[in-house]
């Protein structure tokens, strides 16, 4: 495995594991906890006597925080970076329950259960995001205009999670000015934290949730809550009409389920159709992060229009910007075959 160690200030795709610990039902079942800490961002995996070993720039043991996880996986630097006019991404990769969720937003009952007041100790990096965005913004006298939007990738459609109601698919266009962008999409200007709370609340009420086997929440679909951050700046002091706009971005992506969808045409399983374009948003996702992450191949060709995700993500992914990997995993020996994909699938980002 590459076990390059070196900090590189310039290096624009970090990866942290975070591994969750052990469910009820796990512990029950007296399931083994193949997954090992040897220290230094390594972390190794005995699948039946054979053990292999993955490095990462940081690794989060089960024990880990939620605040743990916000202050040590780097997210404030994308913060920081969106609010100077970069475009960032952070996204939770893993398996259908192995914490993507609990790590983006919190555990997810709780802000899915009326009438049950979240416990901001639980409250994931999206909600500690935000906190931060408004704290450094303070600080700041020139303006800031946040806005957020909130959508749903599901089966290669957009779908609007702050305007449920639509009920249409939105497009993904690309102009010169914007790059790719979602034609459409509703957008919530945010004076302060309560109102991307808000955002935040509305759009997971509304996230699809599907009704096959694994998943209890939307783990077939991608969501992606991007906030953009907008500074007028007066580039020449001296001409007070001349004003530049410059635009920053943070996009939080809860990928979808990482599994392999084995029984599509089961009855009451996924249709075909839901399967393969799930697969090939995380496919070209995974084809991207492995140009990008090889010195030569990243000069060439990256496939960022091979699905829409990809599109979406392509300012972030191609370097203008910090993109931050949260691959989450379980600990349990009867998940290994998966978390060892997910471990391979993460290390060739770097
Ligand atoms: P995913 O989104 O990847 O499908 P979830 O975030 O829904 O997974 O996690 C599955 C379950 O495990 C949830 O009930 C969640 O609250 C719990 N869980 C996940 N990660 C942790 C953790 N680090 N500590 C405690 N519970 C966790
Ligand atoms: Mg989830």
């Amino acid at each position: 495995s590459n076990t390059d160690n070196s900090e590189d200030a310039d290096d624009n795709f970090n990866v942290v594991l975070r591994v969750r610990p052990p469910n009820a039902q796990e512990r029950n079942r007296k399931d083994q906890f193949v997954v090992d800490f040897p220290g230094d961002g390594q972390v190794s995996v005995n699948n039946q006597g054979t053990v292999r070993s993955f490095q990462f720039n940081v690794v989060l043991e089960p024990d880990a925080a939620q605040e743990d996880v916000f202050e040590s996986s780097g997210m404030k630097k994308l913060i920081d970076a969106a609010i100077l006019g970069y475009t960032c991404t952070a996204f939770a990769f893993g398996q259908t329950g192995s914490g993507k969720t609990h790590t983006m937003t919190g555990p997810p009952a709780q802000f899915h259960t009326e009438g049950v007041t979240p416990d901001p100790n639980m409250y994931g990096i999206i909600q500690r995001s935000f906190k931060h965005l408004f704290q450094q913004l303070k600080r700041q006298s020139a303006p800031k205009y946040v806005r957020a939007s909130y959508m749903e990738i599901y089966n290669e459609q957009v779908i609007d999670l702050l305007n449920p109601n639509q009920r249409r698919y939105l497009s993904v266009r690309w102009s010169k000015n914007k790059g790719f962008y979602v034609e459409n999409l509703f957008t919530v200007e945010c004076e302060t934290i309560d109102d991307l709370m808000a955002v935040l609340e509305e759009g997971l009420r509304n996230r699809q949730t599907g009704s096959h086997g694994l998943n209890e929440f939307s783990s077939r679909s991608h969501s992606v809550l991007t906030v953009t951050i907008d500074s007028e700046t007066q580039p020449e002091p001296e001409d007070e009409n001349l004003y530049v706009t410059k635009r920053g971005k943070i996009s939080f992506v809860d990928l979808a389920g990482s599994e392999k969808v084995k029984d599509s045409t089961a009855p009451g399983g996924p249709g075909m159709l839901e399967s393969n374009s799930i697969n090939k948003s995380l496919l070209v996702l995974g084809n991207c992060i492995s140009h990008l992450g090889d010195s030569k191949r990243r000069l060439g060709h990256i496939p960022y229009r091979d699905s829409k995700l990809t599109k979406l993500l392509a300012d972030s992914l191609g370097g203008n910007g910090i993109t931050l990997m949260i691959a989450c995993i379980t600990p349990s020996s009867s998940n290994v075959t998966e978390t060892l994909n997910t471990l391979r699938y993460a290390s060739r980002a770097k």
